[in-house]
């Protein structure tokens, strides 16, 4: 455990060890940030993946990423989101973000959900994997539109602040939904539960958002902070998106437009 608001689970360093010396064995020349930090100590054998997903080779690479060399890639891996609610037994939060980023934007990404229906009884599927690629769109799940004409805003369930509380007021609301994980609110957008993610605080950091601003921009999704400013990718970026997150699969404009000055200025990018 690293703080109060900051916990760290075995889960969380075995998961990344796991993801960060697999991907690092297959692609040495890739850069690889994780959450966690961990001792480079010997990787544990049983911990290395090295099998591949035929879904995604039988899809043709879109050209424009084509050329790219492996040492411009930037992979930002979240081993565990949600770990203040998995740690609560809230299950489902949890998801394992995988992004991929080429010239600082987040080209593609994978939200693993672990604990997909594991409240819906021994014959449901436990588990599930989401992803999706620029260009060739998201799968693994059903788009779908939230409600029309409602303003239904999801944000963090662990750790809000006044800023975050006045920010999503004065947004007014009909809906306020309250869930842990990064990756398992941009699933709420994807599904039509909310309609907003809405987080006016510094607290979010590059891993928790390359993965799930991938999957949100090839189902025709926005992200950006509070200021209406794209995240960068490239492995020199600032960890902290100090300048909060605002995410939407539609209507984007909407939101922006009443996110009130104060909270703006209280959040520096
Ligand atoms: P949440 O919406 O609270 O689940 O937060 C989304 C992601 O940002 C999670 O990975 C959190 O750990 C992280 N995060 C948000 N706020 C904070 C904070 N105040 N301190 C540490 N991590 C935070
Ligand atoms: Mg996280
Ligand atoms: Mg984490």
């Amino acid at each position: 455990q690293t703080g109060a608001n900051d916990l760290q689970t075995k889960a969380d360093r075995l998961v990344q060890m796991s993801i960060c010396a697999s991907l690092a064995r297959k692609f040495p020349k890739v850069t690889i940030i994780g959450e966690e930090e961990l001792s480079t100590d010997e990787v544990n054998e049983e911990l290395i993946e090295d099998g591949h997903c035929e879904e995604i080779l039988k899809k043709p690479c879109p050209a424009q990423y084509s050329g790219i060399k492996e040492e411009e890639l930037v992979i930002w891996v979240d081993p565990l989101d949600g770990t203040k609610e998995y740690t609560e037994g809230l299950l489902d939060h949890v998801t394992v973000l995988i992004g991929i980023a080429y010239g600082g934007k987040a080209i593609a990404g994978v939200i693993n959900q672990p604990y997909y229906n594991y409240e819906a009884g021994a014959n449901a599927a436990l588990g599930r994997t989401i992803w999706g690629v620029l260009g060739i769109g998201a799968f693994g799940f059903q788009l779908t539109e939230a409600p029309a004409g409602k303003h239904i805003v999801v944000t963090t369930r662990s750790h809000s602040s006044a800023l975050v509380n006045d920010c999503i007021s004065a947004l007014n609301p009909d809906t306020v939904i309250r869930v842990g994980g990064a990756g398992n609110k941009i699933i709420q957008l994807i599904e039509g539960k909310a309609s907003a993610y809405v987080f006016a605080s510094p607290g979010c950091k590059k891993w928790d958002t390359c993965a799930p601003e991938a999957i949100l921009h090839a189902v025709g999704g926005k992200i950006t902070d509070m200021h209406g400013n794209s995240f960068q990718y490239n492995k020199e970026v600032k960890h902290m998106n100090s300048a909060g997150v605002l995410a939407t699969l539609r209507n984007y404009d909407y939101y922006a437009s009443r996110i009130p000055n104060t909270v703006k200025q209280s959040l520096v990018p």
